[in-house]
């Protein structure tokens, strides 16, 4: 195919399909790109978070979480359980059913949008043109475009020291897949991911090491929901170990040792199967020609400014590839943004309310700054803080655990900052960016009223707490 389009979109994750959505609405002529292929070999929409990312891992959090509940939390609702057994491969097809029922939703959302797609790997050359080449790397198309927006996403940092076997050492997408329940795991990075992936496998029956190079844990969180969220994590069973360097892994008759550095001391552990989870880099190998006139940074990263233009005008760059956390919302988001902008609009992106969520249990959620952020600014701040256990509709679910925090400006009353970490907080920071997105103040919130009895009720509680005015605790 040899065509001119208003907008090609390389990449079709979160940044990219929902970027080429915005765009055909807006009445754009629009192809995505995309070379994502499902365990079957088929094309298949949605990038690392539909495919391999944040689906399918939500996917085996809820029922790694039904699993544990059944055995930990139901004999004190006075339900006797007998023989609870898992069935790993259902799982996982239960899983595995739910991402291609969202990918192939996509492709159904590009039919009714009439945008092409075009399965293979693009890359930009110069003079706004995008040639793309199939899975035997023959050319199949060359496409020229008034504009271009790249959203080629992420792939897992690998290790020099434990490269990927795909077998007992593996990435997120490995650790997803495992077929059965391996005895002993241990996990390279107590960051999101290590998180996520390590509660999934605990909950099944692994015992779960997790080795963090950095002293601190979580340290971009909150630094009491990080101390709540380790002591909950500790009463599970992982085992987290902080300032743990890995110095090499050695392989035998299937079991792997791994030798690590903690203090002065060197120490071993022998488990079945190692996850690397240090961080993603950006996917720009080999998709921008050195005549493109393209720019990335020393590690890859396309680069971009506040509006998501590249050093090229009408290119565009949205998501894990260019600068800011690798979240599917925030790729979405700049995706919208760069179409309104194409189509004559003024793109939108407040990255001081990006939501972070992570889906452990207590889950973890927070919106704009930490106290520590605010300190180090010199930003003069009051903060009060609820706990879950104080409230009637946690105690009912038999979760009283964790607490929400808000932080407000000392002088305007004006919220910087949310913190939450216990039961079904992904949920309650929705309401929390919407105050931040209106510019509320914490007394805002604390005159809105929240029904009785929910969760959200320890979000009122916080607001009234920045007061010193809680009504369900002493202040
Ligand atoms: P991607 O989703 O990576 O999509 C990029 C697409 O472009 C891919 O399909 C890729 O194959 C394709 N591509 C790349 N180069 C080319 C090329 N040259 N030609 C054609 N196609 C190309 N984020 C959250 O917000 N919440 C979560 O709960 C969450 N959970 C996660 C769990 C895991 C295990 C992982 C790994 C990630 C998770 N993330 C989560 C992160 C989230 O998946 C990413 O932030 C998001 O997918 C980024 O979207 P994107 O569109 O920028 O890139
Ligand atoms: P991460 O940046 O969250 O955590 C990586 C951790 O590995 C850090 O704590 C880091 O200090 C540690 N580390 C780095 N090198 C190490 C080494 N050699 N030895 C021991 N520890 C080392 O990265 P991730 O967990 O791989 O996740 C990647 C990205 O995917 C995240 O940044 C996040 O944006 C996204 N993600 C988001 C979600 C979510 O939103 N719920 C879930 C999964 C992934």
């Amino acid at each position: 195919m040899s065509e001119n389009f208003d907008v090609v979109v390389i990449g079709g994750g979160p940044g990219g399909y929902v970027a080429a959505i915005r765009c055909a609405q807006l009445g754009l002529n629009t192809v995505c790109i995309d070379k994502q292929v499902n365990s079957g070999g088929e094309p298949s929409l949605g990038g690392t978070c539909l495919n391999v990312g944040c689906i399918p891992s939500k996917a085996l959090l809820d029922s790694s979480e039904q699993f544990h509940r059944l055995n930990n939390q139901f004999a004190a609702h006075g339900i006797q359980v007998e023989n609870v057994s898992v069935d790993i491969q259902k799982m996982q097809n239960r899983k595995e059913g739910i991402v291609k029922s969202l990918t192939s939703g996509i492709a159904q959302l590009f039919k009714a949008n009439k945008i092409q797609f075009i399965h293979g790997a693009a890359k930009v050359v110069a003079g706004h043109t995008v040639t793309v080449t199939n899975n035997d790397g023959v050319l199949t198309d060359t496409l020229t475009a008034q504009h271009i927006i790249l959203a080629p996403g992420s792939t897992p940092v690998e290790l020099k020291s434990m490269p990927f076997n795909y077998d007992t050492v593996v990435d997120s997408t490995g650790a997803l897949n495992f077929d059965e329940v391996p005895e002993r795991i241990g996990i390279i990075g107590a960051g999101v991911i290590g998180l996520e992936l390590g509660s999934v496998w605990n909950r099944l029956g692994s015992k779960v090491i997790i080795l963090e190079a950095m002293d601190k844990f979580l340290a971009t969180a909150d630094q009491q929901v990080s101390k709540e969220a380790a002591r909950q994590f500790k009463k599970q069973g992982l085992d987290i170990r902080l300032g743990a360097m890995v110095k090499s892994v050695e392989e035998e008759s299937g079991k792997i040792t791994l030798t690590y550095s903690k203090g002065e001391k060197d120490h071993q552990e022998v488990v079945d199967r190692v996850i690397v989870a240090v961080g993603r880099r950006p996917a720009t190998e080999g998709l921008l020609s050195p005549d493109c006139g393209v720019s990335t940074d020393s590690r890859g990263f396309i680069e971009v400014d506040n509006n998501c233009q590249t050093s090229v005008e009408n290119i565009w760059a949205v998501g894990d590839a260019v600068r800011g956390p690798m979240l599917a919302h925030k790729s979405s988001e700049e995706g919208v943004a760069v179409a309104e902008t194409i189509a004559g609009g003024h793109g939108h992106i407040d990255f001081n309310t990006v939501p972070w969520v992570i889906y452990t249990s207590p889950e973890i959620a927070w919106v704009g700054k930490t106290e520590a952020e605010l300190k180090e600014e010199g930003v003069e701040f009051r903060s009060g803080s609820f706990p879950f256990a104080a409230t009637g509709r946690a105690k009912a679910m038999e979760e009283p655990i964790g607490f929400v925090k808000m932080i407000a400006d000392k002088k305007t009353d004006r919220i910087l900052g949310v913190h939450m970490v216990g039961p079904h907080v992904s949920e309650l920071i929705g309401e929390c960016v919407l105050a931040m997105e209106f510019r509320a103040s914490s007394e805002d919130l604390a005159r809105t009223i929240h029904a009785h009895p929910t969760l959200s009720e320890a979000v009122h509680e916080a607001a009234l707490a920045v007061e010193k005015r809680a009504i369900h605790k002493v202040n």
